[in-house]
Order: C-alpha cells, then sequence, then structure tokens
C-alpha cells in the first residue's frame, strides 16, 4: 500500500473542539495507514494541540495548498460536493494528494468548499451527500489507497446518536459503517455532541 498525502486547507478562524477532534481522527488513521496529512493555511499565532503534535504523520503548515503545490498543482485532487465526477481508485494513479476543506458541516451546506475549488485544482465528488470532513479522508483513503469503488464503501446517512432513553439527537451527515453498523466517528465526539445538545438545551431554560 502506497500512502497518500490527506491535505487539510485549514479555512475555519480558530480550531473549535469539533474540528480538533476530527483532525486528531485523520492523523491517528492516516499514521496507521502509511499516509501523510498536512494541515495547511495556518495562522501564524495557531497553537497545535498537543495530542496531534505527538503523530509523526501529522504535519503543521502556515503555507496555503496553492504555494505547496505550486510546481505539480495537476497532482492535486479536491474533494468537492460539486464536482461534476466521482472519485475512483484510478484516480489513485493520477493524483498523489487530495485536498479538503478544513470547515465544519453545516445545514444546509453553504459550499464553502468554493474556496478551494476557486483555486483551480481538479475536482471529485464523493457521492451526493455531505460528509464530515474525517469521514471524507476516510472515504478518500479507501478508494484510492484500498482500491474500493465509491459505491462498495459501508455508509449510514443522517444516523440517530441516541444518548440515553430520553435524549437522541440526528446528524445530517453520511458516515462509514464499522463491522456493526455504527457511524465511525472521532473519539470523544459522542460525548463533545452531547454536551453541546444539553447546553443549548439550557440556554433556552
Ligand atoms: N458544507 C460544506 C461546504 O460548505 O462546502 C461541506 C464541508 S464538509 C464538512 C468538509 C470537506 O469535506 C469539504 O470541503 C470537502 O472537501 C469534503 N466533502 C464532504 N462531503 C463531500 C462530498 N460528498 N464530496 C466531495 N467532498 C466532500
Amino acid at each position: 500500500m502506497v500512502g497518500k498525502t490527506f491535505i487539510v486547507e485549514h479555512l475555519d478562524p480558530e480550531l473549535g473542539p469539533w474540528s480538533e477532534l476530527e483532525y486528531i481522527a485523520i492523523a491517528k488513521e492516516t499514521q496507521e495507514t502509511k499516509g501523510n496529512f498536512l494541515l495547511s493555511s495556518l495562522p501564524t499565532e495557531f497553537k497545535v494541540p498537543a495530542a496531534l503534535n505527538g503523530i509523526p504523520a501529522f504535519k503543521p503548515e502556515h503555507r496555503g495548498v496553492e504555494e505547496l503545490y505550486a510546481d505539480n498543482r495537476a497532482k492535486v485532487c479536491l474533494l468537492d460536493p460539486a464536482a461534476a465526477k466521482d472519485l475512483s481508485p484510478e484516480d489513485g494513479e493520477t493524483f498523489d494528494a487530495f485536498l479538503f476543506g478544513g470547515i465544519l458541516g453545516d445545514d444546509p451546506p453553504r459550499d464553502r468548499t468554493s474556496e478551494l475549488r476557486r483555486k483551480g485544482f481538479e475536482g471529485r465528488r464523493l457521492g451526493p451527500k455531505q460528509m464530515t470532513t474525517d469521514t471524507a479522508v476516510r472515504v478518500t483513503r479507501l478508494v484510492v489507497q484500498d482500491g474500493i469503488a465509491l459505491d462498495k464503501v459501508p455508509y449510514v446517512d443522517f444516523p440517530e446518536l441516541k444518548f440515553n432513553a430520553h435524549e437522541s439527537t440526528q446528524m445530517p451527515f453520511r458516515y462509514v459503517t464499522d463491522k456493526e453498523g455504527n457511524p465511525i466517528m472521532p473519539e470523544g465526539m459522542k460525548e463533545l455532541i452531547q454536551k453541546d445538545a444539553d447546553k443549548s438545551l439550557d440556554d433556552l431554560l
């Protein structure tokens, strides 16, 4: 297996707790599968969380992807929900690096990936449903490194997370599933979602 480079161009002004958990998950999985994970376009004052710094596959970058790949732009594929063509295992032979928007999912999607589309990289879609950034990286890796066709990746759409007998929330995204059919999420994400849901409820009271 040849490990690819996965670039997340950080587009939010700061690193929120959701993004941090997503980036840690990407770094760990990229490490296990012998790839590289670049978190690019970081503001100069950005403090890299310790949990990320300790993972050798992870590299923080202040430069943006245009500067990093100025001499080999054709080797970069932008994962773009609005691209005309879906990603295929053959794209693993054409491209060395896969670029993602470092944006939290939003419902309805605001198409902030357009900030990267404007830079002119070749785009590929991962099917019609919005994924979280770590899911999009996971699916891309399964397709271009493991050679699994996009429609053979096991998914669940809009899963309901049950916290207890009375509380649950529906996630407006598509996720890859594990062997038991449960959505794969970053470690600590379910707890964070529950905490945020409790907080919004408290704010209403
Ligand atoms: N609502 C978002 C937007 O404003 O574009 C989608 C952001 S998504 C949470 C983060 C990144 O994952 C996107 O920038 C894109 O690179 C990738 N992504 C997510 N779903 C995708 C899909 N269905 N096809 C291609 N890329 C996708």
